[in-house]
């Protein structure tokens, strides 16, 4: 390939991803020249087609649903964060011509919740809401803040016993039923469930969200998401969307593939204003 290095984003669909907006922000905020595209591989030839991209000089992938498991056999190496995610959302070609597999999710979801919402997750209870691939793909970063605890609870009660079992040598972390959740308010909850896509809520106990609660939708959209409105509504400390940690964890991608992080801020503005 000439002309600009070139990057994109896989999925299946993906033509309403916003990464090629991010990253065109975060190209012409640092100065740097690249073309960053988007590529929807059906199933049977993704890693074909992942291999063509990068031997035909391709420099780096973002990878979303619902490839981010089935891309690890796309690297030949992984960061710590992604073998502890079983799952990658970044691919970037080395120097010796191989791929390293990275997932940036966690470390977006920590920045927004540490830097840009100023909350506080150490010696916290923290709930976390769901137990699919985003859930796996953020507790170990979040026990690295030292919480007190971190309950899974999963409309599937196994789910999220099978997903604190694989983490629990790692900090206090247990998996419930919605049924099984601790009475009590907790610190910092996170949904984390797809729910807000269909406009639901997850069936939990209003009684999880008291007064000095922060909670947190990984969804995010035009306005507030059904499970911020809620969380609201029951006078919770203060609710976002998941915004920051969509255009965290693009900037983590962009500095792993060119040496250097974006400001965040910009693009978190001209996307909650659009
Ligand atoms: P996933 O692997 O498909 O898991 C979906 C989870 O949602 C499962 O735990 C499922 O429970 C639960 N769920 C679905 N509908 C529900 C309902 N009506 N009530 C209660 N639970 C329900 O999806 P994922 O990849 O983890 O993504 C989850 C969410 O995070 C999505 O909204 C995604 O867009 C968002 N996300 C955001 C970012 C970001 O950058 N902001 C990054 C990653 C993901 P069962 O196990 O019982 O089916």
């Amino acid at each position: 390939m000439s002309g600009p290095d070139q990057y994109g984003v896989v999925g299946h669909p993906v033509a309403h991803s916003l990464s090629p907006f991010i990253h065109a922000m975060f190209a012409r905020q640092t100065g740097q020249s690249l073309s960053y595209r988007l590529f929807d591989f059906p199933p049977e030839s993704l890693q074909e087609r992942i291999a063509a991209f990068f031997a035909q000089g391709g420099r780096g992938l973002n990878v979303t649903l619902p490839y981010k498991v089935a891309a690890v056999a796309c690297a030949a190496e992984l960061t710590r964060r992604a073998q502890q995610a079983g799952a990658v959302n970044t691919l970037a070609m080395r120097k010796d011509g191989t791929i390293l597999g990275d997932n940036t999710d966690g470390i977006g979801l920590t920045q927004d919740l540490c830097v840009n919402q100023h909350v506080i997750v150490t010696r916290r209870r923290v709930l976390i809401i769901g137990a699919g691939g985003a859930t796996r793909g953020v507790i170990a970063p979040l026990l690295g803040l030292e919480p007190e605890s971190i309950t899974i609870a999963n409309r599937t009660a196994d789910r999220a016993k099978a997903l604190a079992a694989a983490f629990a040598q790692l900090g206090h972390v247990r998996g419930v039923g919605f049924r099984y959740i601790a009475e009590g308010a907790y610190d910092l909850i996170i949904n984390a469930t797809s729910a807000s896509l269909t406009g639901q809520i997850p069936d939990v106990p209003m009684g999880v969200i008291g007064s000095d609660t922060f909670c947190y939708d990984m969804a995010y959209g035009k306005g507030d998401t059904p499970f911020v409105r809620w969380c609201l509504e029951l006078g919770c400390r203060a609710a976002a969307p998941g915004w920051g940690m969509l255009v965290e964890q693009a900037a983590e991608s962009f500095r792993l593939w060119r040496g250097v992080r974006p400001l965040t801020g910009p693009v978190l503005c001209a996307l909650t204003a659009s």
